[in-house]
This record gives C-alpha cells, structure tokens and sequence, in this order.
C-alpha cells in the first residue's frame, strides 16, 4: 500500500515548486480527503477514492505546473461525486482554482464519444473549446494517465472504450501539447488494453532483440562518453515505445528488424552549439546513414519539440540512432508546453525565446475564437457530435440530421429537458428531437429562427412543393391587411404594375412570395404613392365552407384574422377587407378598433365543430427552471396538442407564448385557468 500523506506529498511538490503555500496546499488535501471520506475506487482492491486525486496532484507536479493547477488536481473530482460547489471552491481557493475545476467537471459530463472517425476532430475541439484555460488540459491528461494506470480491474468493454477514446483525443493532445511523457504512457497503456495479443507481441521481440542489444548498447554508450570526454553531457541509451514500433510496422509496411531505432542513444548537452559540435564527432566516429539526418533544432516540430537526430553505422555493422538536444530541449520533449509554464507567468522575456509556445497559445485561442464566433459542438442521443454555427436552434440540428426529421419535428429536449424549438443550442448540448410523423410540415415562422443555409433551403423546398396553395391565400391575406392598416387601395392594374417592378407575371408567384416572405411588403409598398379608394364589391364565396355566417348575406368567404385568432365561440364581428372577402376578429381585437366602422358586418358561428383552431396563450411566471416543463406538462394532461411555443427570460420571471390547438373556446378558457393554478404564475390570458 502506497503512502498517501501529505508529506510525500508535500516533498514532491516541494522539489518544483519550493515556495508553495504549504497551508493552502494542506487545506486542499485535507478537503479532498474528507469529501471523497467512503468512496472507493472502481477496482480490485478497492483503494479509497482519495488515493485518485492524490496520484492526479502528483502527476501534475511531474509536469511543471504552478500552484494553482496543483490545488485543481487534488480538488478535480469534488464538484462531480460530492455535495461541494463550484461557488465553495472558489470562496475557499478562489477564482482560478474555481475555473480549472469547473472546467474538468464540464468534460467529465460530456456525453460518451462514438466511434465514427468523423466526431474525433469535432471532440479535441470541443475539449480544447471547452477547456478555455490550458491547466484545464493538464488537470485532465493528469487524471486520463492515472485512469489508464489503473486500468486493469474494469471490465474489458470498459477498458477498451477508454483506451480508444485515449487514443483518439487524450494522447494527440498531449502530442499537440508537447506532453510527451504523458503522451507515451498513454498510448502504451491503450495500445495493451486495445490490442493484448499485439502488445504481448511486440513486447516479447523487443525484449529478445534488446537481450541481444543491451550489451552493444552499453558499449556504444561507453565508447561514446569517452569520445565526447571534453563536453559537458549526460548520455544515455533508450528504448522506444511499443506503440510507435507498431504504428511503423502498420504504417510503413516495414519489418520489425527494418526499423533502426528501437533503441537508441540519446545525448543531452548544454548548449545548442554543443549540439551541432557533438553530431560532427559523431559523424566523424561513424558514417551516417544518408537520408536518416534530421535537424529539429533549426526547424521545430509543431509542437516545440527540438533535437538533432542521426542514424550511423557502427562497426557492427548495425544502425544505431543518436539524438542530440540541450537539456532544455529535453525538458521541452517530456513536458511541452507545460514545461514553461511557470516559467512564463514568471518572467516575460523569457517569452521571446520559446516562440513555439505562441504558436501553441495561438493554436488554441484559434480554435476557441473560430468556436466562439461561429461554431458550436452538440450531441445526438447516441452520442455523435454535430457541428452547427453559433446561433443554431433545434430545428437547424433536426435538418442537419435529416430532411424528414426537420419537416416533422414538434419539439425538442435539451440534456432530457423539453425547450421551445427556438431554444439556442450550447456547447455540449445532447439535443433530442421529438419527431410526429403527423405533423403536416415545417411551420413557415421558423424561416425566422433557423440559423443554417441548409434548414432555411429545406423549409423553402417544402413549403414550396406542399403548402404552395395556403402560402398564395397567406400572401393574398398578408397583402390585403397591410393595404387596410395603412389605408392603401389598390385596383387590378396596380397590382399589376407591382408585379412588373418585381420582375414577377403571375398572380400565384407574387401572392406566394409575399405568403413565404421572400418578398417583403414595406418593400413593395416603398415609394408607392397613394392610392384613391374605390368601392369593394364583395366576393361570393363558391362553396359553403361555412364556419362563421355573415348575417343577411350567408354566402360570403370570410377568413379567421391573424392578429387576434377568434375560436369558436368567441364574441366576432366581421370586417370587409379590400380583397372583398371577410376577416372574422374579435370584437375586442385591438386591431380593429380605428377601422371605419361601416366596412363592419354582424357575423357569427356555425358549423363549427370538428375543426381545430389556434389558441394564443400569453404566460409570466417565476423563471424557475420547471416552469416551462410544468406548462406544457398540462398542455399534454388536457389532450391538448401544443404548435408552437416561444420563451423570453428575464432575471426573475420567464414568459411563455404558446400556440395550442383546441376544438372551442372554451378548452382553450379551461386551459388558460388551469395554467393560472401552476404555483408561481402571475398571469395567463388568451390573446
Ligand atoms: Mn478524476
């Protein structure tokens, strides 16, 4: 059993970071010690939970990091498996440790990732987005390593979700980072629980080749030291790691005795002109291999990583690889970007130097710029990240998924929570789309929400193909209530004269572009002079339709108006619009009230079952995070179908508009008071 006190831990911290806030750094251990008091970990010998977090702090000082990220580490795992807070966390250590924490529980709750190759990208970007401040990657390669280290006890599905999901984003970014210590373990680990049979392989050949090699290894090692006797050096032989020889005898088809470096020297110096100093001995001791020269100094790898490498040809007659790099350079190779990090917050001119850690800050801050202002990341039910642009709301996420799935969504659930279909999604966001396979089609209002090019051509097309009819009879409806509100009359041959402006022949094309909203009536209006009334001679409707009777004259077309939405048996009154059929209002509809009262005509209702109309319900409640779920919880209670809903929150109180489906007004009156019965409700009413 290891010894988990907070001496050991304390020494070792001690020796990266000497002036530690020893007292702070007690006060986290013991906190983390408490909190995580009778939870064990997830394995064979049920280790106390605290000996996770202790591992991860001690990880994380191996790394370089400063203080705070130290204190992250001991703390990671509070917010997400007990009571404490976010807002206790940052009372206690304050604002930054508060931040690394919170961003490694954000991670932790992300769905699990899929297998499809194509979310990977979209995955390390989201961790990096989500991330914001790099000690929250540390924090979570730390944790990922100690996780992978004690791998072994988990079931075999489990081990190898984790390997492949290390595989694919834990170690590349570790690699991105420069981390390479971290990176190595970590693909080794996965590489044995991914592939056993592969790994036992390549171990075993290894071992045998280096019993064969180590004693020539030795005396390479010697032989050089002795050669290099007037530099200041440590030199040393290595071994590479397993992963890397697998992936070269995947990638490049080469066979096992083909690949030179498997072991290697390696010599650290202490300058960069040492180094270059160092390979013209070596080159003069034995003859290079041509080709096999690589200069990492004079251009370094993207991730920092910067060493002379050479492969020569000893008297043996065998390769033998040598790397050359300063010590720094050394430091820089195991550790990346964390490897300055105290450094930097330390010192500024030491910045100049280590370039490479801009390109790095750059390289993040690129990808959370590029997230911040135009993409987010969210997730399907089953885990497939989906990138959409920032502004996205359910319904762009339901085109993106499929035409069908967009044509008939009816609603939406965020993280399991029903939000309205204008919702807009977050990072991380697992959207579900609650698809009605009778829903006639997308509503033509969504035009004004969707965010994507894609959902916006889709909703066109099918409105275009199937809703052609009532978009004409919306834009003639549309066109002949903005003539009324701003007292416009207009003949055939005017109409006609718009039409040509607009480039446009037929009646249908210019009803349905003003219907869709392509064309815009102040835009058609704009400029126009106006026009002399002239006297409206009333349509005789064809057939009875007959909802609403128009009193003495029982024939005539008449329309609900939009505006106020009369359900059978609200009080109505029909208004003679310009077009010559009826608009039926109510009689308190604000709309109607400065109309010139003789175009009136007593109206009312008959034949009116069996039809549905729209209720528009207005509501202000407490912003309690239930609130919307409870109103449409009773909106499904009351058998009542629910078309539209759109939200506006305030600081204390939310207000919902929904749009509900009913036979009559009075379903719809019931409704409106059993909402007033939700407790925190100030108002319900119709509207
Ligand atoms: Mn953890």
């Amino acid at each position: 059993m290891n010894d988990y006190s907070f001496e050991r831990l304390l020494e070792t911290v001690k020796k990266k970071i000497p002036n530690i806030n020893e007292d702070r750094l007690k006060k986290a251990y013991e906190l983390s010690k408490k909190l995580h008091e009778g939870q064990v970990r997830e394995c064979k010998n049920h280790l106390p939970y605290f000996t996770h977090p202790y591992e991860v702090a001690l990880i994380l000082s191996e790394m370089n990091v400063d203080e705070e990220t130290i204190i992250s580490g001991l703390l990671h795992d509070t917010v997400e498996d007990t009571d404490y807070t976010i807002e206790e966390i940052e009372k206690e250590f304050g604002k930054t440790v508060a931040t690394i924490v919170n961003g490694v529980t954000k991670i932790d709750l992300l769905p699990q990732m899929t297998k499809e190759a194509a979310d990977i990208e979209n995955m390390r970007k989201l961790f990096i987005s989500m991330a914001k401040d790099l000690r929250v990657v540390f924090v979570k390669l730390a944790d990922r390593l100690h996780n992978m280290r004690t791998l072994d006890d988990l079931p075999k599905e489990k081990r190898e979700r984790k390997a492949k999901e290390t595989l694919d984003i834990y170690a590349p970014l570790a690699h991105r980072l420069g981390i390479n210590f971290i990176k190595w373990e970590l693909e080794d680990r996965s590489f044995k629980n991914l592939y056993p049979e592969k790994y036992q392989e390549i171990k075993s050949m290894v071992t045998k080749k280096l019993s064969k090699r180590k004693a020539n290894l030795e005396y390479y090692r010697t032989k050089i030291e002795k050669f290099l006797k007037n530099y200041n050096i440590r030199i040393y032989g290595r071994i590479k790691h397993f992963w890397s020889i697998y992936n070269k005898l995947v990638n490049k088809e080469k066979d096992f005795n083909d690949i030179y470096d498997l072991t290697g020297i390696r010599i650290l110096t202490k300058s960069k002109a040492d180094c270059y100093a160092i390979l013209g001995e070596i080159h003069t001791l034995y003859k290079p291999i041509s080709g096999r020269f690589k200069d990492y100094i004079a251009t370094p790898k993207s991730n920092g990583y910067q060493s002379l490498h050479t492969t020569v040809i000893t008297e043996m007659g065998e390769p033998l690889e040598i790397q050359i790099r300063t010590e720094e350079m050394e430091n820089v190779a195991n550790y990346g970007i964390a490897a300055h990090w105290v450094y930097k917050a330390r010192s500024k001119s030491i910045k100049k130097e280590l370039k490479w850690i801009g390109i790095l800050l750059d390289w993040q801050r690129d990808i959370s710029r590029n997230l911040e202002f135009d993409e987010i990341f969210v997730f399907t039910p089953r885990g497939n990240v989906i990138s959409l642009p920032k502004g996205s709301i359910p319904i762009d996420f339901a085109y993106r998924i499929h035409s069908y799935i967009g044509n008939h969504c009816s609603g939406a659930k965020i993280n399991g929570n029903m939000v309205p279909l204008n919702y807009r999604l977050k990072d991380g966001d697992v959207v579900e789309i609650i698809v009605d396979k009778n829903m006639k089609g997308p509503s033509i209002d969504w035009l004004k929400f969707v965010k994507t090019s894609g959902a916006r051509a889709k909703i066109r097309r099918f409105l275009k193909d199937n809703l052609k009819d009532s978009l004409i009879e919306k834009g003639k409806n549309d066109f002949d209530s903005y003539c009324k509100n701003k007292n416009i009359n207009i003949t055939k041959k005017e109409i006609k004269k718009l039409k040509d402006k607009f480039d446009i022949k037929e009646d249908e094309e210019f009803f349905f572009k003003i219907g869709e909203g392509s064309l815009l009536l102040s835009k058609i209006f704009k400029d126009l002079e106006p026009i002399e009334e002239k006297e409206i001679k009333l349509v005789k409707q064809k057939a009875v339709k007959g909802k609403v009777l128009v009193e003495g004259n029982e024939n005539f077309e008449t329309k609900m108006a939009k505006c106020c939405n009369p359900i059978p048996y609200d009080d109505i009154i029909g208004y003679v619009t310009l077009s010559g059929y009826i608009s039926i209002h109510k009689k308190n509809c604000k709309n109607i009230q400065s109309l010139s009262k003789d175009r009136f005509v007593k109206v009312r209702w008959a034949n009116a079952e069996g039809t549905n109309y729209y209720a528009n319900i207005d509501i202000e409640a407490v912003n309690s995070s239930g609130m919307l779920n409870k109103v449409i919880e009773l909106v499904n209670n009351e058998k009542l179908n629910l078309s539209g809903i759109s939200t506006k929150e305030f600081d204390d109180t939310i207000r919902i508009l929904l749009k509900v489906e009913v036979k009559n007004s009075e379903q719809a009156d019931t409704l409106v008071k059993k909402i007033k019965t939700i407790d925190g409700v100030f108002y319900s009413i119709r509207y």
